[in-house]
C-alpha cells in the first residue's frame, strides 16, 4: 500500500498523560516493542498540564503522582520536592514531558507522530491507522489514550453557543484570552475553581460567577491526609446509597475519634472500582443522578492556594457562587444576557464572557473528533450504556458493536469512566499503562515465537 510503513507492534493515539505513561511504561516493561505515539500536541501534557495559570495545581501530593510505572518516589526523587508538596500543574507536565523524553530517547524503534489519527480499521490481526496527513500505519495492538473531550454543550442555548463570548473548551482557553469584565463559569467543580482562581491572580477586574444546579463545592484539600483502614470502616458497598449513608457516618466517626473525614474518603480510592463494577446498571445510574455531586465534591479536592484565592474574591463580593440552570442567552452591547432558572424564580445576569466549567465529555455520540466518529460508524467500538465513554472489560479491551471484546483495541483514562468510574487521576492512569505494557510485552513473545 502507498505510503505504509513497517507494522508496528503497537500505536498509541494521544499524547497526553496517559499515552506518555503508556510509552515509559513500555519503555520499562516492554523494552523491545516498537511503538509509535500519535500525539498532534506537546506529548506529556494533554488537557490538564499544560501552560495554563501559575495557580493551578495538582490536588493530590507530589508523592502519589510518579509517571513511572513501578517507581512510585520518581517523581520525587527527580525533582527533589518535599513528597508532601501539590505541584503547580505546569511543572507536573514538564516533569511527564522530561520523563517521557528519557524513556525513548535514542530508541530507535519508537516514533512520535506529531499528528492526529483520523481513521481506524481492522486488518488482518491487526489495524491500519490514517493520520491527519493521509499517511498509512499498520499496528498489531492499538491504545486509545484520548482523554478528556471538551465539556458536551448540546444543553445549552445555541445564541450562547454562537455567541464570542462563549468558551467552550476550559482547559485550552488562556485566561487573557477572554474578554474584560465579568465572567460565568458554568459548572461549580474543580475546573470552575481554576478559572476564578486565575482571574483573580491575573487580577482581571469585575466579578466571576460560577452557576451549577447543585450546591456543593469542592472540599479543601489536605496533602499529608492518609487513607485509613477500609476494612475497619464498616462500609456497606451494596447500593450507592447505603454506600453513602455508610461512608457519612464513617466519616462522623472519624472525626469523633480525632481523625479528618477526607482519610475515609482515601481509603475508598482502593476498592472503588471494584465497588462500580459490583453495582448493576440501575444501581450506576442511581449514583450518577443522585450522588456523584456529592461524591465529587469530597473525592476532587480543591489545593489550598486555589481556594484562598476563591475566597479572597468572594470576601471581596467578587465571587458569587449561583445554584440554578441556564435557560436563555443573548448578546447584547456590553455582554452576553444570560437567563437562568434558580428554584422558582427567573433571573438574569450580563457577563463578559461565559466558560463552560461542566467536565468532560465522556458520551461518544456527541464526540466530534474524526476518529471517534470512523470507529462508531464502523462498529469498531460502542459507547457504554451510561454514555461516560467507550465499552470495554475491565482491563480496557473494547467491545465492538457486536458485544465482540478485541484483545487487541486497548483504552485507558477517562474513557474508562462508564466501566471502572475512578479512572482518571494519575495513580490509576499509571497503572493501567504499566498493565498495558505487560501485556504487550506478553504479545511480542507470542509474535515473535
Ligand atoms: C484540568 C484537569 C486537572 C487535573 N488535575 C489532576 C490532578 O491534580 N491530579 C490527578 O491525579 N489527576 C488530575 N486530573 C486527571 C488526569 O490526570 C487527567 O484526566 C489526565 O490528563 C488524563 O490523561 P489523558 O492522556 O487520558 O487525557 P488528555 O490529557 O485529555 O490527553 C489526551 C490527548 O489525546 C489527544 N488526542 C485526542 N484525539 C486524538 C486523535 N484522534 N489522534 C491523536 N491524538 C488525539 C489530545 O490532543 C490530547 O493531547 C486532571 C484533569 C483535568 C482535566
Amino acid at each position: 500500500m502507498k505510503g505504509e510503513r513497517e507494522v508496528d507492534d503497537v500505536a498509541v493515539i494521544g499524547g497526553g498523560l496517559a499515552g506518555a505513561a503508556v510509552a515509559i511504561a513500555c519503555a520499562r516493561f516492554a523494552r523491545h516493542a516498537r511503538l509509535r505515539l500519535f500525539s498532534p500536541e506537546e506529548p506529556g501534557r494533554g488537557a490538564a498540564y499544560r501552560e495554563g495559570s501559575p495557580i493551578w495545581f495538582m490536588n493530590g501530593p507530589a508523592r502519589a503522582m510518579s509517571v513511572v510505572a513501578g517507581d512510585p518516589g520518581h517523581l520525587v526523587r527527580t525533582l527533589r520536592c518535599d513528597p508532601n508538596a501539590l505541584l503547580p500543574r505546569k511543572r507536573f507536565g514538564d516533569y511527564v514531558r522530561e520523563s517521557l523524553r528519557i524513556a525513548i530517547d535514542g530508541r530507535m524503534q519508537v516514533r512520535v507522530e506529531r499528528t492526529a489519527v483520523v481513521d481506524l480499521d481492522r486488518a488482518g490481526d491487526g489495524f491500519i491507522l490514517t493520520d491527519a496527513r493521509n499517511r498509512r500505519y499498520r499496528a498489531h495492538t492499538v491504545v486509545l489514550a484520548l482523554g478528556n473531550a471538551r465539556p458536551a454543550d448540546n444543553f445549552l442555548p445555541r445564541e450562547l453557543l454562537e455567541s464570542a463570548r462563549y468558551f467552550g473548551d476550559p482547559w485550552r482557553t488562556e485566561t487573557n484570552e477572554l474578554p474584560t469584565g465579568d465572567m460565568l463559569c458554568i459548572g461549580r467543580g474543580l475546573t470552575a475553581m481554576d478559572r476564578v482562581a486565575a482571574y483573580s491572580y491575573a487580577e482581571h477586574r469585575g466579578t466571576a460567577f460560577t452557576l451549577a444546579r447543585h450546591a456543593y463545592l469542592p472540599a479543601r484539600e489536605v496533602p499529608a491526609i492518609r487513607a485509613c483502614n477500609f476494612r475497619a470502616l464498616n462500609i456497606d458497598e451494596r447500593s450507592p446509597l447505603s454506600l453513602m449513608r455508610s461512608v457519612r457516618a464513617a466519616m462522623r466517626d472519624n472525626i469523633a475519634a480525632g481523625g479528618d473525614w477526607r482519610e475515609v474518603a482515601e481509603a475508598l480510592r482502593q476498592p472503588s472500582q471494584r465497588i462500580w463494577l459490583g453495582w448493576t446498571s440501575a444501581q450506576r445510574r442511581q449514583f450518577l443522578e443522585r450522588l456523584a455531586p456529592l461524591w465529587g465534591s469530597l473525592r476532587y479536592r480543591v489545593p489550598a492556594a486555589t481556594e484562598d484565592a476563591v475566597i479572597a474574591l468572594r470576601r471581596a463580593g467578587r465571587y458569587v457562587p449561583i445554584q440554578g440552570e441556564i435557560v436563555a442567552a443573548s448578546d447584547e452591547a456590553d455582554g452576553i444576557r444570560i437567563a437562568y432558572r434558580s428554584g422558582s424564580e427567573q433571573r438574569s445576569l450580563i457577563v463578559a464572557s461565559v466558560v463552560n466549567c461542566t467536565g468532560p465529555n465522556g458520551d461518544l455520540a456527541l464526540n466530534p473528533d474524526p476518529l471517534v466518529r470512523a470507529l462508531l460508524r464502523r462498529g469498531i467500538i460502542r459507547r457504554d450504556s451510561l454514555g461516560l465513554g467507550i465499552d470495554a472489560t475491565p482491563y480496557g479491551e473494547a467491545i465492538d458493536d457486536e458485544g465482540l471484546i478485541d484483545e487487541r483495541l486497548l483504552a485507558l483514562g477517562p474513557m474508562l469512566r462508564g466501566v471502572l468510574y475512578e479512572s482518571t487521576a494519575v495513580p490509576e492512569i499509571v497503572e493501567q499503562a504499566r498493565a498495558i505494557a505487560e501485556r504487550i510485552a506478553r504479545n511480542r513473545e507470542e509474535w515473535v515465537a
